[in-house]
């Protein structure tokens, strides 16, 4: 591989196919001949996200002149060594390459994104290609930006596309397309009378006046779970997380998450009254009433129902993603081993009565924390009824 004539330095948290994307237009050339020049794999499998391999990793770092830690730093896999849902103990995958399909809980083919952070922090380089794709928008833990105070978009705000939405298998849209800024939707919108292929190009940093933010008392709830979210996903953070009445390995503590708000939606009402604040409990109910409707329909299907599915992944909508995760952090928040399991009981109760297979599939060892599993345990019978 050959150093390209110009290179970029990688923002701080960039995707590398946001990097790509700012690279091509600061060259003036395609995302396809980008990934052709540094010899990544030829049309930009998803995969890339995640995971390169080392000659794929070497010959990029080379022909961008960056450091292999630096490319490896844009990837989504060494989040795994503190988020649960992307590491190997936890999310057991035949293969690594495995590791980022049907996992709802990594976004792989859209992201979300903050419209302000997007435009970039006025430095010049910023202001001519945009601010960082972050790689934390990947995960559905990041539901706010803390330093814009917002809650973060998830779609084109003309077209309606998840934001950086990939088709077939290309980790980016529109591969041979050079007209488009970084911060553009790349969505083809195939109008078949005109047989017209132009991208949607709407400017993702554009924020509709007409939205409207939570209440004050809501935003300052997720906020709050935001930041200890965010503090505990970087590389300096703490090394464990107190979760169902004992501290945890971090990315035990994600799992756990992860696992908690399945049982919330499974399990709602339930644990409605942990809920913080009324329109959080109301996203909640909103939520649950459109999973609801997606098992239902999945009842009338052929073939094996999997009408648990919809209960189980995180929320689209970053409102109820932060509602959910607030109620899952306030239940397993406590040092008490018997405090968690009073306070779990009531949904494991009404989880095994509806869908005895998933609390089985929820609490398995390999998925949930040594502490949340002793929490959620089935107890013997004559034990279940003095707990
Ligand atoms: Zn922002
Ligand atoms: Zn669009």
């Amino acid at each position: 591989m050959r150093p390209l004539p110009r290179s970029l330095n990688p923002l701080p948290d960039e995707t590398l196919t946001g990097f790509v994307l700012r690279l091509a237009h600061r060259l003036g050339t395609t995302p396809g001949e980008i990934a052709d020049r540094t010899g990544l794999p030829s049309r930009l499998p998803l995969g890339v996200l995640h995971h390169l391999n080392d000659e794929h990793l070497t010959g990029f770092a080379r022909s961008t002149q960056l450091m292999p830690a630096e490319v490896s730093g844009m990837l989504l896999a060494p989040l795994g060594d503190r988020y649960g849902p992307l590491n190997p103990v936890l999310t057991p995958r035949r293969t690594p390459a495995r590791m980022i399909y049907d996992n709802p809980w990594v976004l792989t083919r859209s992201t979300r994104y903050c419209p302000q952070c997007l435009t970039g922090d006025r430095s010049a380089i910023q202001d001519l290609h945009g601010g960082a794709w972050r790689r934390l928008w990947r995960l559905p833990v990041t539901f706010l930006c803390v330093q814009h105070q917002r809650l973060l978009e998830s779609q084109c705000p003309r077209c309606a596309t998840p934001a950086q939405f990939a088709p077939a298998a290309n980790a980016i849209a529109r591969l041979s397309d050079d007209t488009l800024h970084p911060w553009q939707c790349r969505f083809t919108a195939r109008q078949t009378s005109q047989r017209s292929e132009t991208a949607c190009a709407a400017d993702l940093t554009w924020v509709d006046p007409a939205s409207t933010a939570p209440d004050v008392a809501t935003m300052t709830v997720l906020l709050q779970v935001q930041r200890q979210l965010i503090d505990l996903l970087v590389a300096s953070g703490p090394e464990t997380a107190m979760s169902a009445g004992a501290p945890v390995p971090v990315p035990h503590y994600f799992a756990d998450l992860r696992a908690t708000v399945a049982m919330i939606f499974r399990s709602w009402p339930v644990a409605r009254e942990h809920a913080s604040t009324p329109c959080l409990a109301a996203a909640i109910d909103a939520e649950y009433a459109s999973r609801v409707l997606q098992a239902e329909r999945l009842l009338n299907t052929l073939g094996k129902k999997k009408t648990s599915k919809p209960y189980t992944v995180p929320p689209q909508g970053c409102l109820a993603t932060g509602a959910a995760l607030d109620t899952a952090a306030k239940l397993l928040d406590t040092h008490d081993p018997g405090d968690a399991r009073r306070r779990l009981a009531p949904l494991v109760q009404r989880l095994r009565e509806a869908d005895l297979a998933l609390s089985t599939w929820l609490r398995r060892p390999t998925w949930i924390s040594v502490s949340l599993r002793q929490a959620v345990m089935d107890l013997p019978t004559g034990r279940r009824a003095a707990s």
